[in-house]
């Protein structure tokens, strides 16, 4: 029986990138049936709603999506839709690795699972303005919410991803010397989790600011971290850069009923419509979606392809230092399957 998986293009460069990994899941044998849905600004221009019922309705049936970046407006507009989405499912851990491929570079031994908590802090939504005298805007303040429910569920997940997954330490990254209490809790909660894998996985603590500078002088010497979202969002960037670029990095969202795939980076408006956008975060990202649904045969199978393909830098996308076109490299993953 195929699989049946909303698949979402998404905006700017995401049409191109989704059409290249569909091209390369059915040149793999992939047994799955493509339920196309939009949201962001395509379904703005089509249904005059970011986030349209059918899509919604879409990834409850499928319980699984692969998904374009989507179009966000700043400072005003809509709210993010992959916020709105993560939240109407609840898709509580976003993981996305980084790991060193490409020959050449800085780093080559860098492999990191960066599991950051998806539904809370900052990005929780909770923000208002506050007038003074004839300013509307005088003031604004956004609320970090952190419950002890979502920080143990996150921590939990991530020591059983690195049980799971043979890995070796997980690093609690936070800021509770500043924040004593919302990142307080996250950290204390995150203490008791990491009893419970004492002897099995190794735990560290550090402060959000000191592990940037780290990430960036030994990336090796990391290997889980787990974090509040808003740090995870800037986190998992860096890790993006220290192995090539945002072009590379996938996320998976994942929730106790649906899950949802995508590339770390956005629409990339500057290369939109160009042709020269590196599909290989979407790429990675089906593979986790693979890996997800038991088929982690195919997911290695595909990786393998992907890896050794940027591997050999011959046929690349410009982001990374090749003059290929996202047709030419998707072929260049092909021939590699
Ligand atoms: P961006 O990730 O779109 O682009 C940053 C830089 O990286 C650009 O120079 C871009 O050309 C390059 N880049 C990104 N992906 C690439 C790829 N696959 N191949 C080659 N180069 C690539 O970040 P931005 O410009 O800050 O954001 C643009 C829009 O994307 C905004 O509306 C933002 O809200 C949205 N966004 C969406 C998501 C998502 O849907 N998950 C994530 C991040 C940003």
């Amino acid at each position: 029986m195929p699989i049946n998986v909303t698949l979402i293009p998404g905006d700017g460069i995401g049409p191109s990138i989704t059409d290249a990994t569909v091209r390369l899941l059915a040149a793999a044998g992939a047994d799955l049936t493509w339920d196309r849905q939009l949201a962001g600004m395509a379904a703005v221009k089509e249904y005059n709603d970011p986030i349209p019922d059918a899509t919604i309705e879409s990834i409850k049936r499928t319980k699984l999506a692969l998904k374009g970046p989507l179009e966000t407006p700043v400072g005003k507009g809509f709210r993010s839709i992959n916020v709105a989405l993560r939240k109407a499912f609840d898709l509580y851990a976003n993981v996305r690795p980084a790991k060193s491929v490409i020959p050449g570079l800085r780093f080559s031994d860098v492999d990191i699972i960066l599991v950051r908590e998806n539904t809370e802090g900052l990005y929780i939504g909770i923000e208002n303005y506050i007038k003074v005298g004839d300013d509307e805007r005088a003031a604004a303040q956004s609320v970090a919410v952190v419950t002890r429910l979502g920080a143990e569920r996150i921590h939990r997940y991530a020591f059983e991803f690195a049980v799971l997954h043979g890995r070796k330490k997980v690093s609690l990254v936070h800021k509770a010397n500043i924040l004593k209490l919302s990142q307080g809790l996250f950290l204390d909660v995150g203490r008791e989790i990491a009893k419970e894998y004492a002897g099995r996985i190794e735990v560290e603590e550090k402060i959000v600011d000191a592990c940037a500078m780290e990430l960036v002088m030994r990336p090796e010497r990391f290997d889980v971290i787990v974090t509040t979202n808003l740090f995870g969002d800037i986190l998992s960037d860096l890790t993006s850069g220290l192995v090539g670029g945002l072009g590379l990095t996938p996320g998976a969202n994942i929730g106790k009923n649906a899950a949802i795939f995508e590339a770390v980076h956005g629409t990339a408006p500057d290369i939109a419509g160009k042709g020269i956008a590196n599909p290989t975060a979407v790429m990675l990202a089906a593979c986790q979606m693979l890996d997800h649904i038991g088929d982690t045969a195919l997911g290695t199978r595909v990786r393998n392809a992907v890896e050794n393909t940027l591997r050999a830098r011959k046929t690349v996308t410009g982001d990374i230092g090749g003059t290929a076109t996202t047709e030419q490299y998707t072929d260049a993953v092909i021939a590699n399957l």
